[in-house]
């Protein structure tokens, strides 16, 4: 979460950049004029060129999110095509544009994990994730159980960074000096069975021990109070951490013995990444609720959306009349170009069977990844 040194481009000083105007995200020392930003012009496949022309392999593709990489003509076309046809259309008070309905019932579609009822747009993942509080606090008010607000998230996750999604997120940075996270989150154990497994503790103990902390947890505080636990399927930013043996499965029963509901935030791992469509997929997660986004659209447009249980979209439909509408949503919510490029990318994972080239190329890339194992001093970010 600071700037790497090696990657300030000298170069752009040259050419008037040296002291930028910019404030940019999660960049140290921006107020400094001996801090100069690399500058990405172009791309093509899995590269990008900087503004001398200078090639690199992308290899964390963008953020995570350029699934298709940077040159996908067919995406260009959808957008240029809903671009030259309806630039934008809203999707408030019962009106909306085609792509976004398209997209919703795709998404439903691709979801197999169990049933969805409803999709919900944004743009990013972290008004995703927003989305997710406020729709769980509207769902337990139209229930009738107005104490029950809490939300559990875990040490090392990220969320996103608004000040809902920074609240859930573990990571300290996103905390100190935010006067963060609000008092209705709390964190419980990452679950990182290498670095903090007791000795002689087997993958499967570890997750009995941390499914038995989440318990406590929610005892402590009362389950009344306790409305979702919200957990990365594979943490990303924390550190690319995989959930230990039977984890997930300990968890979710925790959760359904005190009426808790899960949500996934599938940011990163949804549509292929991990070698399934979702990671709910691979970790048999049957979540209450989903957030997607990134490669939803192959990042070419920024669209996020959540995926909602029957469950829940029915008592948000049924109490409408009684706790009035639903009155969250932004400008641009299910924005038509957006759509249509996400239509086109989820064509495109399904065309190409997106999740079997992943179990092709994932050994090989664990390979060349053990190369590096002896000599890479690797980037703590645990302090
Ligand atoms: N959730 C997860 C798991 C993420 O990895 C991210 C971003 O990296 C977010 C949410 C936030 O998404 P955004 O940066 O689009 O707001």
């Amino acid at each position: 979460f600071s700037s790497e040194p090696s990657l300030q481009a000298d170069s752009t000083e040259e050419i008037g950049f040296k002291g930028h105007g910019m404030l940019a995200p999660f960049t140290a020392g921006w107020q400094s004029t001996d801090v100069h930003p690399l500058v990405i012009d172009r791309s093509e496949g899995a590269y990008v060129y900087d503004i001398n022309g200078k090639k690199y392999i992308d290899a964390l593709a963008g953020l995570w999110c350029t699934a298709l990489g940077g040159s996908e003509p067919r995406l260009v076309k959808a957008a240029t095509e809903q671009l030259n046809k309806l630039p934008f259309y809203h999707s408030f008070w019962n009106r909306t544009t085609k792509p976004s309905l398209d997209l919703a019932n795709d998404v439903l579609n691709m979801f197999t994990a169990r049933e969805m009822g409803k999709v919900f747009f944004a743009n990013s993942g972290s008004e995703a994730n927003d989305s997710q509080v406020k729709l769980v606090w509207y769902y337990n008010n139209a229930l009738g159980r107005p104490k029950k607000k809490k939300f559990i998230a875990r040490s090392k996750s990220y969320h996103g960074s608004t000040l809902i999604s920074a609240s859930l997120s573990g990571l300290p940075a996103l905390h100190q000096k935010f006067d963060l996270p609000a008092p209705f989150v709390l964190h419980t154990d990452c679950p990182h069975y290498w670095r903090f497994h007791l000795p002689d503790e087997t993958e499967e103990e570890f997750s009995t021990r941390l499914a038995n902390n989440l318990e406590n947890l929610i005892l402590k505080e009362g389950p009344e109070t306790i409305a979702a636990f919200i957990a990365e399927p594979v943490m990303g930013a924390g550190g690319v951490i995989l959930p230990p043996k039977t984890y997930f499965e300990k968890i979710q029963a925790v959760l359904k013995k005190y009426d808790v509901l899960l949500i996934a935030d599938e940011v990163i791992t949804a549509f292929g990444r991990l070698g399934t469509m979702f990671g709910c997929d691979m970790y048999n997660i049957q979540p209450d609720l989903v957030s997607v986004a990134k490669a939803l659209s192959s990042a070419y447009m920024p669209i996020a959306a959540i995926l909602v249980s029957p469950e829940i979209a029915d008592v948000v439909h049924s109490q409408s009349s009684k706790l009035g509408s639903f009155a969250h949503g932004f400008t641009y919510s299910g924005h038509p170009v957006a759509c249509a490029v996400a239509i086109e990318a989820l064509k495109i994972y399904k065309e190409r069977n997106i999740t079997e080239h992943v179990n092709k190329i994932a050994p090989r890339f664990q390979e060349g990844i053990k190369a590096f194992s002896d000599t890479w001093p690797g980037i703590d970010t645990w302090n």
